[in-house]
């Protein structure tokens, strides 16, 4: 969250957490545990995590609703501290592979952050090397690039 404190401010985030929830439908957006941090994880809260690709996801539980909130999720926030995914750290915005190039997006259902001109949102992504620090740990991490929705705003592409 610090590195999207200039466009997203903790009290946004506090009051919504609607990206620490996911339905069946939206499981592929579950964020990765890389495999270097799974036992801390695991044993840190408990929680089963099952593969996906070279990393690891929690395994969610449907069982009590339709959505279910990630375990890591309290009512102080995140409990992963410094093993917070990557994919958590910069959402709403992604890497996606949009015709055999990478490219960066923003998530719409980030209210905060999309209600921002694109214009702000483009330049934001170009500023200070923020898209090339995600296609850095794409290259390190392929598995957090994630599937383009059609009609998700392209602010940056990788040339
Ligand atoms: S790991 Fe933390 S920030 Fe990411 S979805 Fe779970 S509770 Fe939310």
């Amino acid at each position: 969250m610090s590195m999207l404190k200039s466009i997203l401010s903790p009290n946004s985030c506090a009051e919504c957490r609607v990206c620490c929830g996911f339905t069946r439908g939206d499981v592929w957006e579950i964020p990765l545990i890389y495999g270097e941090n799974s036992a801390e994880v695991t044993q840190m809260l408990g929680a089963k995590l099952i593969p996906r690709g070279k990393e690891f996801v929690f395994d969610m539980d449907f069982s009590k609703g339709a959505i279910s909130y990630c375990p890591a999720l309290s009512e102080n926030g995140c409990m992963l501290g410094n093993l917070k995914p990557f994919d958590c750290a910069v959402w709403p915005f992604r890497v996606n592979s949009v015709g055999g190039m990478r490219v960066i997006t923003v998530s719409p259902v980030c209210e905060t952050v999309y209600s921002l001109p694109l214009k702000t949102l483009a330049e934001f992504v170009r500023k200070d090397g923020f898209s090339q620090m995600l296609f850095d740990e794409a290259d390190k991490h392929p598995d957090i690039v994630k599937p383009y929705i059609k009609g998700y705003p392209i602010l940056d592409v990788e040339i």
